[in-house]
């Protein structure tokens, strides 16, 4: 088999690539190592996009059902500090798009169906010859040759273990906790995010299609609080607190997802052929759902390159491509995930000090416009990630 791009990982990040080059007219193979059935799994996962990311799946021609959010309101649980972020501040009609990971994932890989080799995956990488091409060994016996490799195959990324990338990693030493609740909120477009003791509680709308009680819950919570009793029992002893907090009843009305939250970030890249794209390259807490919106600009700059390298030649010029995508991405993503390690940090101090600060701080905040133009302007995706 030959293909220009052979993509490691059929996941949103991996699939969206495989679209957009397909639209371009470069071919692509992606090697997905699961079967591609996600239709038993319940829909309860899911993704915050920004209004870059949105646009990136329209000009695709992705439709999807999605919860506008027009405002975000956070707020200290202990203390008096709060802040809200309102779409109206920036002149744009919404911050971001709820949507269910599931329902993405299936459109996205409806349209790379033929392009897929599912329960597959890459086994070994070796040179061809001096025209920049690699030969890929997978798993049920087959070769693609191939001029660029990308991983997008997640957090444990097999590519970045076959090339040997150097990782640096770190744990939140926390649980992220998901789960899809009825409530009554006053706001049927707001997020509500409170940081407290019983850890960070964000809730949100579901798209409308699910009914306008329903919303998602993204619960993250240190692992030492979890060690005496399961997930469920910490969900019904504390969920009362977040109730009185939002003045509403919070029924849970599907099943708890747990995922332990680590940090990652490899020191380069690029390496020869291949290529780290999306969770393969980075992961960071999902506080600011911010995760899936890093994916896909890494992979709108990696299209990008590699779209106009083939515009100017044939003969692509690969250490240039990729060295481009790395420049535009590797200090981005950098200081997204070191201003969220600062956030977990902060917000999970007991310290009285910072306590005061953080307080005084999200208030201040507030009140300076410039400062929140900023925050929202790049969380919401007006200012590129
Ligand atoms: C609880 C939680 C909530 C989150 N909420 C948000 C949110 O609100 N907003 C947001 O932006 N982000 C959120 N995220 C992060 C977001 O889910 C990820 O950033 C996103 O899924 C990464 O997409 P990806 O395609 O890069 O990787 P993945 O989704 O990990 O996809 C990787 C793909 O590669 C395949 N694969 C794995 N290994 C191999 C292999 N060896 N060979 C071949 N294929 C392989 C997998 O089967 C999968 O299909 C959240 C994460 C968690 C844990």
């Amino acid at each position: 088999m030959k293909s220009s791009v052979t993509v490691s990982g059929g996941g949103i990040i991996g699939n969206y690539i495989a679209s957009r080059l397909a639209n371009n007219n470069i071919e692509s193979l992606v090697v997905e190592k699961s079967d591609g059935n996600n239709n038993q799994t319940e829909n309860i996962r899911t993704l915050t996009l920004n209004s870059y990311s949105k646009k990136l799946l329209d000009d695709i021609g992705i439709k999807i059902p999605c919860a506008e959010i027009k405002t975000i309101k956070v707020f200290e649980g202990e203390g008096s500090g709060k802040i809200d972020f309102r779409a109206e501040e920036i002149d744009e009609d919404n911050l971001s798009y709820v949507v269910f990971f599931n329902e993405l994932q299936n459109l996205l890989q409806q349209k790379v169906l033929e392009k897929t080799l599912f329960r597959s995956e890459i086994k070994k990488i070796t040179k061809k010859d001096s025209e920049e091409i690699s030969e890929v060994y997978i798993s049920n016996d087959k070769t693609i040759e191939t001029k660029f490799i990308a991983g997008c195959d997640g957090r444990n990324s097999n590519v970045a273990k076959l090339a040997e990338y150097t990782e640096m990693t770190g744990d939140y030493n926390q649980t992220a906790i998901t789960f899809t609740a009825s409530c009554c909120l006053e706001d049927k477009h707001a997020a509500y995010q409170i940081f407290s003791d019983k850890g960070i509680f964000a809730i949100m709308p579901l798209p409308s299609n699910i009914g306008d009680s329903t919303h998602t819950v993204v619960w993250s919570v240190d692992n030492e609080k979890l060690d005496n009793q399961n997930i469920e029992q910490y969900v019904n002893e504390y969920m009362s607190y977040f109730e009185g907090k939002l003045s509403s009843e919070i029924k849970v009305n599907s099943s708890i997802l747990s995922f332990k939250l680590f940090n990652h970030h490899f020191k380069n890249y690029v390496s020869g052929s291949t290529v780290l794209i999306g969770d393969a390259a980075h992961s960071i807490h999902p506080l600011a759902g911010q995760g899936i919106n890093l994916g896909f600009a890494d992979a709108d700059a990696f299209c990008e390159e590699i779209i106009n390298g083939f515009e100017k030649s044939i003969n692509i010029d690969q250490r240039l491509v990729l060295k481009r995508y790395e420049v535009r991405r590797k200090n981005m993503n950098l200081l997204m995930l070191k201003s969220m390690d600062f956030f977990v940090n902060l917000f999970n101090s007991n310290n009285l000090y910072l306590k005061l600060l953080r307080n005084i701080g999200l208030s201040r905040v507030n009140k300076t416009q410039f400062l929140k133009k900023f925050f929202i302007s790049h969380a919401s995706g007006k200012n590129k990630i």
